[in-house]
């Protein structure tokens, strides 16, 4: 099986729980300390078994760690491991989830070698909230309900909102709008992007 790991929790002597994105479901496995073991950490992808146990936790074993291109690039893995991190707390209820999550991130993987690691990841981000319904492009004003028709700022989730309702940052109009509908941000600042960046880090 393989999936992307989501989330690491120590337990008792150096054993880890570690949570596993998969195509179909959110695994959660028990990794005991051993003499042998590979690599594990936040954001990796793996090839593994499982073994069913006595405890409800099935054990996680035979861990190959599948690399990226850019694995040693410091800034790209440093967001990617924010990124990926906030996958748990968003999916982590549910049962089943849909290939689209794990697809996602193989997609993203693959962009990253080229683009810029941050604006790969709000473009990722925008087709994520496109597919769960949550990408607002009526353009209205999450406090005040009215219409944005220049100065638009987004909090988080993207949610739109008048610039003068929130006192945060102003975004021209255009440019969300193609953020939003041509997932374009090539006329985005890297100071925008940074900004967009922090807005995903408040949570998927
Ligand atoms: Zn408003």
């Amino acid at each position: 099986m393989q999936g992307y790991i989501i989330d690491i929790k120590p337990v008792k002597d150096d054993d880890l729980i570690v949570s596993i994105l998969t195509e179909t479901s959110i695994l959660t496995t028990y990794r005991f300390y051993g003499a042998r073991h590979s690599n594990i950490n936040i954001g990796y992808k793996i090839d593994f078994e499982l073994e069913d146990t006595k405890s409800t936790i099935p054990r996680l074993k035979d861990v190959i760690q599948l690399g990226f291109q850019w694995i040693l690039d410091y800034e790209k893995m440093y967001c990617w491991q924010r990124f990926v991190k906030l996958f748990y707390p968003h999916l982590k209820e549910l049962e089943e989830i849909d290939a689209f999550y794990f697809y996602n991130l193989d997609n993203l993987v693959h962009i990253m070698i080229k683009q810029n690691a941050l604006r790969a990841i709000c473009e990722s981000y925008i087709t994520i909230l496109e597919y769960e319904g949550r990408l607002h492009t009526d353009y209205e004003c999450l406090i005040c309900e009215n219409k944005i028709i220049e100065n638009i700022s987004l909090v988080r989730g993207f949610l739109p909102v008048h610039a003068k309702c929130t006192y945060s940052k102003i975004f021209d109009l255009k440019k969300i709008k193609e953020l939003f509908e041509q997932k374009k941000l090539i006329n985005l600042t890297d100071e925008e992007v940074e900004y967009l960046w922090e807005i995903i880090l408040q949570g998927l």
